[in-house]
């Protein structure tokens, strides 16, 4: 076993190259930590391709195209004028228009929003549609405010934003804190100043030009590569215990997509902490819990008022249960090394990353070292940006897919991600879907790159 707190030896030129992103970028660890996993990955493979390393390909991937950073002034319902900072970064447009979410959580920093952009412009590319990375959000918290409040935000939010985006320049959508209401809010609103009724966001009710299986995406995206990973190694989600973290959009429909393979999902967290239901979540349970997240809007503790044989952790996470698969699906940085640790002990045989970067660089490691199957976020959870591209498609067309039509072009394009991983990331006999992710994401951007010249 690696140490856990210490993650393994980089060599001197990812330090070099690391030194030269903290210098450019002080202060923004996530962001160094999303920019290091990816160059252990693809300095050693610019080695070989002489090509991308000598137009310093790479150097120019982890500098942003542009920053938009923006004053968002509302006022709340006691009347009293609000301040908040709304952001926009635009990370590379080489393959297409930007695409990224926003997040609106009171931990969003410039440094967040950096590390979110630059995973993206990869994930993008590994879609194989013809999608930009960025990526967008505040530091608003829409937790503890009515409808009014949110809506006054999204309008103000938008009124600077609206400038910067359009269906061909840059196409945001929903993320932590952005869901239907704050989506329907902030297309309103748009249209309203612009006086279009175009893709300029995705996500949308299905009323406005949404896309069916759009908020399913991610999490169903998910649970299919988990399956192509399971596959090959001849096993299936059937009859596996599921940990999942998270009680939001992607967690509740990793949640449902497990329980109709087969799988017993006993597992989900929230910010306050997790519930484990020792029976498995069905169907009617799945339910309470929508209910609880979207409609109460309160902590996951009340779903042991209804089921009182699951058990309430306050403050903890779910990696102390044994699970066979693992589905982190709420944060950043939400295993650390030693819970990896103790996942692997516990006989995790699988993490599909649901969320962005969940596990921490020390846990990549363990997660390696036991040859486990391990599935980063920028494949794992690139079916909601693919949706979302088809729904892009969908509005240009003006056109609307059947739930069956798109559910299997999702499941197509997880297998296609897999399938690139697979081929960039053999290394004998095991997949390693960190490497595969990233150098395939990184070939397709940066050959469009080399074609523009230097710009
Ligand atoms: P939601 O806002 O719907 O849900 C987020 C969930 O994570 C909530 O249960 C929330 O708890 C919990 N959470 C948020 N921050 C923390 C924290 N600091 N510590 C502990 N728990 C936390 O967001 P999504 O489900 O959309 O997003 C979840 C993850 O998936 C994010 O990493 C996101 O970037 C990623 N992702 C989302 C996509 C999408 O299509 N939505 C696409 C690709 C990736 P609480 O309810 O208490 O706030």
């Amino acid at each position: 076993m690696p140490t856990a707190q210490v993650h393994k030896p980089i060599s001197a030129e990812v330090a070099q190259f690391m030194d030269d992103v903290a210098r450019r970028s002080p202060g923004e660890p996530e962001f160094h930590q999303a920019v290091q996993e990816v160059a252990e990955s693809i300095i050693p493979f610019l080695e070989t391709q002489p090509k991308y390393r000598d137009a310093k390909i790479f150097e120019r991937m982890t500098v942003p195209d542009r920053v938009i950073m923006f004053r968002v002034v509302w006022e709340d319902r006691n009347g009293v004028p609000q301040v908040n900072i709304g952001y926009r970064v635009q990370f590379n447009n080489a393959i297409g228009p930007y695409k990224g979410g926003f997040r609106f959580h009171p931990s969003v920093t410039l440094g967040t929003l950096k590390f979110l952009g630059f995973e993206q412009v990869l994930k993008n590319s590994l879609t194989t549609l013809p999608l930009g990375g960025g990526k967008g959000g505040s530091d608003f918290d829409p937790k503890g405010k009515n409808d009014h409040e949110v809506m006054r935000f999204c309008q103000a939010f938008m009124t600077e934003m609206y400038r910067h985006i359009g269906e061909d320049v840059d196409v945001p959508a929903g993320d932590i804190g952005v869901g239907a209401r704050e989506i329907g809010y902030l297309f309103g609103q748009y249209k309203r100043i612009v006086n279009e009724f175009t893709g300029v966001l995705t996500g949308k009710g299905m009323q406005y030009g949404g896309s069916l299986i759009r908020p399913e995406a991610t999490g169903y995206g998910s649970v299919y590569f988990a399956k192509e990973m399971l596959a090959t190694r001849g096993d299936s989600i059937s009859g596996k215990t599921c940990l999942v973290s998270g009680a939001g959009n992607v967690a509740q429909y990793t949640i449902e997509k497990l329980i109709e393979l087969g799988g017993k999902p006993i597992t989900f967290s929230d910010s306050t902490g997790f519930i484990h239901d020792p029976e498995g979540l069905n169907k009617e349970k799945l339910q309470f819990l929508i209910n609880l997240k979207n409609v109460r809007r309160v902590d996951v503790s009340e779903y042991t008022k209804q089921y009182p044989r699951a058990t309430y952790y306050p403050g903890k996470r779910p990696w102390i249960i044994a699970g066979d698969l693992a589905f982190p699906s709420a944060t950043q940085n939400e295993i650390s090394g030693e819970d990896a640790e103790i996942l692997v002990k516990n006989g995790c045989q699988l993490v599909s990353e649901g969320a962005n970067m969940p596990t921490s660089l020390e846990g990549i490691d363990v997660f390696r070292e036991a040859r486990i199957l391990y599935a980063p976020g920028k494949a794992a959870n690139a079916g909601g940006v693919a949706i979302s591209g088809l729904e892009m498609s969908q509005n240009s067309m003006r056109l609307s897919w059947t739930r069956d039509e798109v559910d299997a072009r999702l499941q197509q394009i997880m297998s296609r991600i897999h399938h690139q991983c697979a081929t960039y990331g053999q290394e004998d006999g095991y997949i390693d879907y960190v490497k595969g992710a990233n150098i395939a994401g990184f070939i397709k951007v940066a050959d469009a790159m080399l074609a523009y010249g230097l710009i």
